[in-house]
């Protein structure tokens, strides 16, 4: 067995893993308190709930997913908790347990996972795209699988600030953060958690201005995609992240836009779209895959 670590900018999840099969989930929310010394109250957390794990399985590797530019094991660029900048978790946690650890970018766990066990494993190119706050993405053909930053795509001249520093991003638009920025704006709705909003849609759904509000994001998120497609040609694109609990509500739109808009490559070998199967899963059991 292994276990599997989602480090977030809002929670921290661990799993004990068989294969892709999840034994046990422990889940924790950051609270005030913890994010006042963050970087620390993780390691303590992760030391804790590690020592409880093992009491109970015998454990051959721990693999952590999470956001940044990481390079061998040491996370040198955190987006989302600056204060984790420098962190080599794989040297900590190897030092207490001494057991390998191996620390990957969450949009690359999520790619393998769904790759070798879910949703694009027949196909042998493509893109996974893994839509949250943000839009981080992997392309692969057959073995070979790399980073790319879709999100940072500009789609749009002068458009909206991006916490990059440029002005148009792809992110800025087509994320499920932008997504639910509009929702709430338009609707007079805050802080809504995701189920809420999406409850809310589903309810609401023959309604002019919803269709008009998700219509526009498509418009948008489209926009992006077609310069995904047209560039990589791929079999099939993979949505992760948050995006895959939309299927219902988005997947017919964005390939009904796709027919309608120009694009270069050839209407014949138009990829397929599919939802991830581990929605916010892959990310755990693809860090044990390293
Ligand atoms: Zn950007």
């Amino acid at each position: 067995m292994k276990i599997g670590i989602d480090i977030g900018g809002s929670h921290i999840a661990l799993s004990v893993i068989d294969e892709k099969i999840i034994i046990e989930k422990i889940e924790y929310v950051y609270d005030t308190n913890f994010k006042q010394n963050i970087c620390e109250n993780i390691v303590e957390y992760l030391k804790k709930t590690i020592h409880n794990i093992l009491e109970k399985y015998e454990i051959e590797m721990i693999g952590i997913s999470l956001a940044g530019y990481i390079k061998n094991n040491i996370l040198l660029h955190s987006p989302n908790l600056p204060e984790l900048n420098g962190i080599n978790f794989a040297d900590i946690l190897f030092e207490e347990f001494s057991i390998r650890t191996c620390v990957n970018v969450d949009s690359l766990c999520a790619a393998k996972a769904e790759r070798k066990y879910g949703s694009i494993k027949d196909y042998s190119k493509g893109v996974f795209l893994v839509i949250g706050t943000g839009i981080g993405g992997v392309t692969f053909d057959n073995d070979y699988m790399s980073v790319s930053e879709y999100g940072h795509m500009v789609i749009q001249k002068d458009g909206k600030l991006c916490r990059c520093g440029k002005l148009g991003c792809f992110e800025t638009y087509g994320s499920m953060k932008a997504f639910k920025e509009s929702i709430e704006k338009n609707f007079g709705i805050e802080n809504h958690s995701g189920k809420l909003i999406r409850t809310y849609l589903r309810e609401n759904i023959q309604n002019t201005k919803v269709q008009e509000v998700i219509d526009n994001y498509i418009d948008e998120f489209c926009l992006g995609l077609s310069n995904i497609i047209d560039i990589n040609m791929p079999e099939v694109i993979g949505f992760g992240g948050s995006f895959s609990y939309y299927e219902d509500i988005l997947l017919e739109k964005i390939e009904q836009k796709l027919q309608e808009m120009p694009l270069f490559i050839d209407r014949n070998i138009m990829p397929k779209l599919v939802m991830g199967q581990f929605q916010n899963d892959a990310g755990m059991i693809g860090a044990t895959l390293f």
